[in-house]
This record gives C-alpha cells, sequence and structure tokens, in this order.
C-alpha cells in the first residue's frame, strides 16, 4: 500500500467510525460535518543544509478543532507522514481530548524525515528550523496550539521547539508552554515521558476491575499472569510493557519490532529487552528468546491482550480474522482500520480504542501545560505542609490507643506528595472516571455495542455541545 493510500484510508477509517456514533446520537448534519472537518493544514517546505548540500524538507500542522484553545498535538517525525495522515491524527486528538476532558481543540503535525538518516546536530538544525515556520505562521504558542512528542520525537525535540520559540518571543512570559513533553530541567513535568504507556496500564487495571467486562472479553481474574503481546517497542510500547510486567504482574509473551519480532512464552524482561535494543539497534541477536523474521505475522500469535503500540493500519480485514488476542488494547493511533474493527467485533475480539487508550499523553501534558502557566512545580507549596498533618494525625491515634504506628502507616500518612505523586494521581483519575464514562455509555444507550462507538459517542456529545453553546456564525 502506497503511503497515501495508506494515510487516506486512515482519515477515512477514523470518520467512519465517528460516523456510527453520529447516526447513533442523531445528530444535525451540518454540525456534524462542522465537527469532521478539519479546520486548517500549514505546509511547509524549507531548506536545510546537510553536509554541505541543501536539502529541502517537506513539513504539516493540521487544525482539526479549535473550539478549545490552545489546539493540542504530537509532532512526528517520519518518513510514512503525509497531509491525510496528519489530519486524521489531527481529528483523533479533538476526540481524545473530549474523551478524557482536557480542555482543548485537536491538532497534530508531522515532518516527513527518517531521523535515523541524521545524526544529533543536524537533527538540531532541521527541528528548530520547522519550529521556526510553526511558529511564525501562527501554528505554535502557549495560547494558540501546542505540540508535543510523538513517534519519532521526545523531549529532545521539545526541548529545541521551546528554545526556538522562546528566541523568537523573548517578551512572552508563557514561553515554556508553547510545547509539551519537555525535560523535566527544561520545564517539563516529571511523568510525562512514560504517562501514555503508563495510561493503557491504568487503563487495563480499570478494565480488570470490572469482572462482567473481563468476562465479555472472554477471561477471568486479574491482569497477573495474562499474555501479553506488544507490537512497537518505543515510547509507549515499552513504558506500557515495563509497568505492566514489573507492576502487574503480566507475562510478555511477544515483542513485534519494524525490522523483527521476538516470542517466548516463559515472558520476555522488557527492562533487558529495551537495554538491548539501545546497545543493538534492534532485536535480531536477542539471547533469551526465539526471533522472527516475519515480524507482522506475531500479531496473530495466541495470547489474552495485544497492545499495537507502533502506527496505524496493523490490523486490517486481511489479519483481522486470524486474530486470536481477547482484547486489544489500542495503544498507537489507529491500529485498527474500520473494516477490520467491523471483523473483530463479529469475533467477539474486544477492542479498547485508541482515542481512549493512549490519552494519558495529552492528559499529562495538559498537567505540565499548566505547571509552565502556573510558573511553579506541582506540590511545592504544599508538601511540607501535608507532611506535618500526616504526622499529626498519626500521633494521634498513638495517644488515643496508646499503641505505635508500624512503620507503612508513617511512610503512606505522613508524606507529603511529591509532583510524581500528584501527576500520577491526575492521570490514575483520569483513566479510571473516562473508563467508567464509555462503559455507562456502552451499557445504557441501545445502539452502542462497543467501546469505540461508546467514546466517540461521549466525544461527538461534547464536541456539539461546546459549538451549539458557542453558537456557529
Ligand atoms: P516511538 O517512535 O517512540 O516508538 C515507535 C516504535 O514502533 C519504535 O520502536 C519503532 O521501531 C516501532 N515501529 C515502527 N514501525 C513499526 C512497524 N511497522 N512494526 C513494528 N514496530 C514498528 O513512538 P511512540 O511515541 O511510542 O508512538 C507510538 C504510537 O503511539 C504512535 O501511533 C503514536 O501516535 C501513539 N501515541 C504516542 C504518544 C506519546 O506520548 N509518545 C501519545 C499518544 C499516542
Amino acid at each position: 500500500m502506497t503511503t497515501k493510500l495508506r494515510g487516506l484510508d486512515f482519515r477515512k477509517s477514523v470518520d467512519h467510525m465517528v460516523d456510527k456514533a453520529i447516526r447513533i446520537i442523531g445528530l444535525d448534519a451540518g454540525i456534524a460535518k462542522a465537527i469532521k472537518s478539519c479546520n486548517n493544514v500549514l505546509t511547509v517546505r524549507f531548506p536545510v543544509e546537510i553536509k554541505g548540500k541543501v536539502e529541502v524538507f517537506t513539513g504539516w500542522r493540521a487544525v482539526h478543532s479549535a473550539h478549545r484553545l490552545p489546539s493540542k498535538g504530537g509532532i512526528r517525525f517520519s518518513i510514512h507522514s503525509d497531509q491525510n495522515e496528519v489530519e486524521a491524527l489531527a481529528a483523533l486528538m479533538s476526540y481524545k481530548c473530549a474523551i478524557v476532558d482536557v480542555p482543548y481543540g485537536g491538532s497534530k503535525g508531522a515532518l516527513k524525515i527518517d531521523p535515523r538518516k541524521y545524526d544529533r546536530d543536524e537533527m538540531r538544525r532541521i527541528t528548530r528550523r520547522f519550529a521556526r515556520e510553526l511558529a511564525t505562521k501562527g501554528f505554535l504558542s502557549p495560547a494558540v496550539n501546542v505540540p508535543a512528542p510523538d513517534m519519532g520525537t521526545g523531549q529532545r525535540e521539545m526541548a529545541w521547539i521551546a528554545d526556538t520559540y522562546k528566541h523568537l518571543y523573548p517578551e512572552d512570559i508563557n514561553y515554556l508552554a508553547c510545547v509539551t513533553g519537555k525535560p523535566v530541567h527544561s520545564g517539563g513535568v516529571r511523568g510525562r515521558v512514560e504517562a501514555t504507556g503508563r495510561g493503557v496500564q491504568y487503563a487495563l487495571r480499570e478494565f480488570f476491575r470490572h469482572p462482567d467486562c473481563v468476562k465479555e472479553a472472554g477471561m477471568e481474574g486479574s491482569l497477573e499472569g495474562k499474555r501479553v503481546v506488544v507490537q512497537g517497542f518505543g515510547n509507549v510500547g515499552y513504558n506500557a510493557a515495563h509497568l505492566l510486567h514489573s507492576q502487574d504482574g503480566v507475562k510478555i509473551t511477544a515483542v513485534i519490532e519494524y525490522n523483527g519480532a521476538l516470542s517466548c512464552e516463559s515472558g520476555i524482561d522488557p527492562v533487558k529487552l529495551y537495554a538491548y535494543i539501545q546497545e543493538t539497534g534492534g532485536v535480531t541477536g536477542y539471547p533469551d528468546a526465539e526471533f522472527h523474521k516475519d515480524a507482522h505475522k506475531l500479531l496473530e500469535l495466541d495470547c489474552d491482550i495485544l497492545i499495537p503500540a507502533a502506527i496505524e493500519s496493523v490490523v486490517t480485514e486481511e489479519n483481522a480474522p486470524n486474530i486470536k488476542a481477547k482484547l486489544i488494547a489500542e495503544a498507537a493511533n489507529g491500529p485498527v482500520t474500520f473494516e477490520a474493527d467491523r471483523v473483530l467485533h463479529e469475533r467477539g475480539i474486544v477492542i479498547l480504542p485508541d482515542a481512549y487508550m493512549n490519552a494519558g499523553g495529552v492528559a499529562v501534558s495538559y498537567f505540565e501545560w499548566v505547571r509552565n502557566l502556573s510558573h511553579m512545580r506541582f506540590g511545592r507549596m504544599e508538601r511540607r505542609h501535608d507532611e506535618v498533618r500526616g504526622h499529626c494525625i498519626v500521633k494521634a491515634m498513638e495517644e488515643i490507643t496508646g499503641k505505635s504506628a508500624p512503620d507503612w502507616v508513617l511512610t503512606e500518612i505522613a508524606k507529603g506528595p511529591d509532583e510524581l505523586d500528584l501527576v500520577n494521581s491526575g492521570l490514575d483519575d483520569t483513566m479510571r472516571s473516562s473508563f467508567q464514562q464509555i462503559r455507562a455509555v456502552k451499557d445504557e444507550v441501545d445502539a452502542v455495542d462497543d467501546y469505540r462507538t461508546a467514546a466517540y459517542y461521549i466525544a461527538i456529545e461534547k464536541i456539539a455541545k461546546s459549538y451549539l453553546d458557542i453558537g456557529i456564525y
């Protein structure tokens, strides 16, 4: 499939999925069209001198919605990106923010580039030039449009973007809030790097708190011992695998990468594998698992939970009939196509949709943005105060009972929360309450029979309400 077709299919796929929710709500066709349309897309082409030769790069920033500002969404560096892909991802951002109650419009950006081909200094110059294009054309600012990391970008690129904006607009006291996902020493918030993967973990924990949901997916019990296949071992895939393995006792039975896959029935150690990939650049030759050259085929491996955490359109109508997972947790954006979604639904395979599953990233980006606007680390004012109060409660208990409290009580009660505690608590609350809302719609609205439609139902209702409240002129 060509890149162009892939992006177009992805955009249509998102639209078709949203249409189902729109039909159930019975939304006015004009409002529906207004919600689904991408407001505007900026295309930039700019030259950068690389090793003595001029190269021209192409990038996009799409604003799908601006009913809430700023519009928010990651920037992807990928050679496969195109405008359709960026528009589809921007639309997903609008719905995602609405589902998890993050007060933003939806946006997304991409630069068509293979980052592996350039050294650090070249990437720095290319990223800064891209950021300059976005800022000077009104597509980067704390009030209007705030990017974040996505595939191929991370803290490093976000720090360069913030610094470029600062040099362009030094009088903007809120300059740090022009981008999220920055390193902590450059205004980032603790917990953002692993936020999307941790959000996947919290979402799965919430799912497994409801025995009826677990039963519907053909499983029982807790996450402990569940066999999990992960596709994409980058930021999202690695962190989800690591946290679920180390804190919930799941078994990572396969890891699928773009250049090969690994399987091991007794489980793969995510930390060990991640270190190996960092050292060698891939999964080939990893000693503690079986290597498979036909990586894509491993999506069909028998397992309890499949976590696609790489790219879009990996489960299509071709391989959907062969998928053996009981539950698909969409950590990537758009991994299951519209047609595949239908096949999987008919086969009774439960899907937790991307617009909810990977929303932990934008939730914690929201916390970072608020932190940047308040110019203060979370917990700075109340941490010691809460600690003193905790000590008083423990002391009072000891005096009343005449017994001394065990050490764990002192550690748990008499401890003021630090920034990471607060961020994780906010993330947990976001993922739990959003799942409960989605589940309620799935159970209570007659025509809604899957989590994706339920999530879009919530998103469309909220966005339509805000369009109607503001009024369209
Ligand atoms: P990343 O670049 O850190 O990691 C992606 C991983 O997938 C890499 O290890 C890459 O080698 C692998 N990969 C690429 N193509 C593949 C293929 N065809 N088959 C198997 N593996 C492949 O990216 P990321 O930030 O982890 O993003 C992954 C997905 O999660 C994307 O869909 C992205 O839009 C989505 N997402 C990311 C965030 C975030 O905070 N980073 C937030 C929300 C959604």
